[in-house]
C-alpha cells in the first residue's frame, strides 16, 4: 500500500469549462484515484483553480470588474461543475489563497538561493495608453518572414514560424489597436539548461511512460533555454526578493506558480487536516508515488519544467546546491498526458459556439452518461471526436440496454418471486464460469486501470456485463415459474445478482453516481462510491473566504468480489440509466454555432 499523490491539471478560472476540459483530465484522474482506493492505497487527489496571469487581467479590465472579482466567479462555477462530475478531490482550491502565495514564494527564494533564477534584461511590450505590458498573444502584425498580416507576437500560423513581438512589422494591440511601444525590462529566468543533465538520467528510468509523452519529453531536452518566470504585471503573486517584493508592476509568471499548486495544495490539504506536515508522506517518502494528470499542450510544464524546478529547489541541478527549508521533493512518477477531444469535427471554440459547457450538459444528462462516454471513447491516446451521436448511442446501447436493463432485469425478477436475494441450490457448470468471469474481472480491470488504460479497462469490465446478459439469455429463469423449477430459478437469480454486484464494484471507478443506486437496488446500505461535497472555508492565513472541493474517501467498496447476502429483502427496481430520446441528437446539433 503506496501513498499515492494524483496531480491533476488546474483549470484556468477565465469561463466556464467545457466537456473537452474534463475529458483530458478531470475524469480520468477521478477514475484512477477510486481504483486506486478501492484497492487499498493512500491517495491524496489535489487541484484548484489557476486564477493569476494576463488572460484574466484583460477579461476583468472589459467587464470592469477586479480580476479577483472575475476569478471569484469562474472559481465557483468550476467547483460546482466538477462536483456535478463527482471528481473526489481531497481538496479542489484555487491560487489565490495566502497559503499559495507562501509556497510560490518559498520556491522562488530557494531557487534563487541555489543559484537557478537569473536575471535578464529583455525588450517588453506596453501599452501607451494604459501603461501595462502587452503580452505576445495580444500583439498582432505582419509576419516578417512570409508576410501574413495576422501574425501574433509569439507566432505566425501562417507559416509556423516562432517569433519574438518586437520582430513583427505595423505590430498593434489587439486589445485596443493602438501601437505598442518598446522598452527594456528586468526580468528573472529559470536556468533550464542546468537541469538538462538531471532531467536526461531521470527520463532515462522512466521507461513504463506512454510512448509519445517520452518522445516528446526527451526531445525538449535537446534545446532547452531560459524561460522567463515573472512578467510585467499586476495580478499574480509578488517576486519575494528585497527591491522586488514591494514593485506593483512585476509578478511572478502565472505558469510558475500554477504548477507550485500541487505542491501548495498537498500543504492546505495537511493544514485543514490538522496534521501539518502531513504533505510530506506523498511528497518526500521514497515509495510514493506521483501521477499527474493533463492534456497533452501541458506536457512541457510536467515532464521537463516542473521536474527541473523540484530538481532545483532540491539542490539537483548542475549548480548543486541545498534544499530549501521545506526540505527535497519528489519528482513525478508519470505525467498521464491525454490527446485532444474534438465536437461534431470540429475543435472547441467557446467564440464560435462549437462547445458545450459542463454545467448544460449536467442540467440534460446525468454525470455518469459522460463519464461512461469519456472512459469508452474519451481522447486517452488519440485525438477523438465527441458526436451527439455517439454519446446517444453508447448511452443506450450499452449503459441502458446493456448494463442497466440487466441490473433492472435481474432485481426486479428476484423481487417479484422471491422479494428478497433467493437462496443458491447447486451451482452447474455454467453458474461456477460466470461466476468465475466475474471474479477474474478485478485482475483483468485492475491491471489495466493501474497502467492508465481505462478505454481497454471500462471495455474488459463491459465485456462481464455482457458474459452475464448471455448467461442469463441461455438459463431463461423467467421459464421457470412453476413450484418445481422454482428452487433453480433462485439459484440462476442469485448467481445473476453475485455477478452484477460484481460487474458494480468493476464499474465503480468509472461510474461512481450510479454504483451506488444499484448498490442500493441489491439491498446494500451505507456509502458505496463516496461523493465529493462543497465547503465554504476561511482562508488559513486571513485571506477572503472560498468554496472548496473535498471529502472523506476512507468509506465504500473495495477492490474485490463481496459475497451478496441471501435474504436480503429487495425492492421492484427503479430504471439505472435513461435512455434518451434520438431527437435530443437534433436539438444538440441546432445548438452549435457553425
Ligand atoms: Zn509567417
Amino acid at each position: 500500500m503506496s501513498h499515492v499523490l494524483a496531480a491533476v491539471a488546474w483549470p484556468y478560472a477565465n469561463g466556464p469549462r467545457h466537456i473537452g476540459h474534463v475529458s483530458g483530465f478531470g475524469v480520468p484522474s477521478d477514475v484512477f484515484s477510486r481504483f486506486m482506493r478501492m484497492s487499498g492505497h493512500d491517495v491524496l487527489m489535489v487541484s484548484g483553480t489557476d486564477e493569476h496571469g494576463t488572460p484574466i487581467q484583460v477579461q476583468a479590465d472589459a467587464e470592469g470588474v477586479t480580476p479577483r472579482e472575475l476569478a471569484d466567479r469562474y472559481n465557483r462555477v468550476i467547483v460546482e461543475d466538477l462536483h456535478g462530475l463527482g471528481l473526489s478531490y481531497d481538496l479542489f482550491t484555487r491560487t489565490t489563497t495566502r497559503n499559495h502565495y507562501a509556497v510560490v514564494q518559498e520556491l522562488f527564494t530557494g531557487l534563487h538561493e541555489n543559484g537557478y533564477i537569473i536575471a535578464k534584461t529583455t525588450l517588453g511590450a506596453k501599452s501607451p495608453s494604459t501603461g501595462r505590458t502587452l503580452p505576445d498573444r495580444y500583439i498582432e502584425g505582419t509576419c516578417p518572414i512570409c508576410g501574413y498580416t495576422g501574425a501574433r507576437g509569439d507566432q505566425c500560423d501562417n507559416c509556423g514560424n516562432q517569433l519574438d513581438p518586437e520582430q513583427l512589422i505595423d505590430p498593434r494591440s489587439k486589445i485596443n489597436g493602438e501601437t505598442p511601444e518598446f522598452v527594456e525590462t528586468e526580468h528573472f529566468f529559470l536556468d533550464l539548461p542546468a537541469f538538462a543533465e538531471a532531467l536526461g538520467k531521470w527520463l532515462d528510468t522512466r521507461d513504463d511512460w506512454r510512448p509519445n509523452v517520452l518522445k516528446f519529453s526527451r526531445n525538449l531536452l535537446e534545446d532547452l533555454q531560459p524561460r522567463a518566470i515573472t512578467r510585467d504585471l499586476e495580478w499574480g503573486v509578488p517576486i519575494p526578493l528585497d527591491d522586488w517584493r514591494d514593485r506593483n508592476d512585476k509578478r511572478i509568471y502565472v505558469w510558475f506558480d500554477a504548477v507550485i499548486g500541487y505542491l501548495s495544495a498537498s500543504i492546505e490539504w495537511a493544514r485543514r487536516s490538522g496534521e501539518p506536515d502531513a504533505w510530506r508522506k506523498w511528497w518526500q517518502d521514497s515509495d510514493a508515488l506521483g501521477y499527474y494528470f493533463m492534456g497533452k499542450d501541458n506536457i512541457v510544464f510536467h515532464s521537463v519544467i516542473w521536474p527541473g524546478l523540484l530538481l532545483g529547489y532540491s539542490g539537483e541541478g548542475d549548480k548543486g546546491g541545498k534544499p530549501g527549508s521545506l526540505g527535497a521533493l519528489n519528482l513525478p512518477t508519470e505525467v498521464v498526458s491525454s490527446e485532444y477531444l474534438t465536437m461534431e469535427g470540429r475543435k472547441f471554440s467557446s467564440s464560435r459556439k462549437v462547445v458545450i459547457y459542463v454545467r448544460d450538459f449536467l442540467e440534460r444528462y446525468d454525470a455518469d452518461a459522460l463519464r461512461y462516454f469519456i472512459a469508452a471513447a474519451g481522447p486517452e491516446s488519440n485525438d477523438t471526436d465527441f458526436t451527439w451521436a455517439e454519446f446517444v448511442r453508447r448511452n443506450n446501447d450499452e449503459l441502458v440496454a446493456g448494463w442497466g436493463n440487466l441490473v433492472n432485469r435481474c432485481v426486479s425478477m428476484a423481487a417479484k418471486n422471491f422479494g428478497a436475494i433467493p437462496e443458491p441450490g447447486e451451482l452447474t457448470d455454467e453458474d461456477r464460469a460466470v461466476l468465475d468471469t466475474a471474479r477474474a474481472g478485478f485482475a483483468s480491470v485492475g491491471a489495466l486501470l493501474g497502467k492508465h488504460r481505462q478505454k481497454a479497462a471500462i471495455g474488459e469490465a463491459m465485456r462481464v456485463v455482457a458474459e452475464a446478459n448471455k448467461y442469463l439469455s441461455d438459463q431463461a429463469p423467467w421459464k421457470l415459474k412453476d413450484e418445481a423449477s422454482k428452487p433453480r430459478m433462485g439459484t440462476i437469480l442469485h448467481v445473476a445478482l453475485q455477478v452484477i454486484s460484481d460487474c458494480n464494484t468493476l464499474l465503480t471507478p468509472f461510474l461512481p453516481h450510479s454504483a451506488q443506486k444499484v448498490h442500493e437496488l441489491l439491498g446494500g446500505t451505507g456509502v458505496h462510491a463516496p461523493m465529493p461535497s462543497i465547503v465554504e472555508v476561511e482562508d488559513l492565513d486571513g485571506g477572503p473566504a472560498y468554496p472548496v472541493l473535498t471529502g472523506d474517501y476512507t468509506v465504500g467498496a473495495t477492490w474485490e468480489s463481496v459475497p451478496i447476502k441471501t435474504g436480503i429483502s429487495l425492492a421492484a427496481p427503479k430504471p439505472v440509466f435513461k435512455k434518451l430520446d434520438p431527437s435530443v441528437i437534433e436539438e444538440e446539433l441546432e445548438r452549435l454555432g457553425s
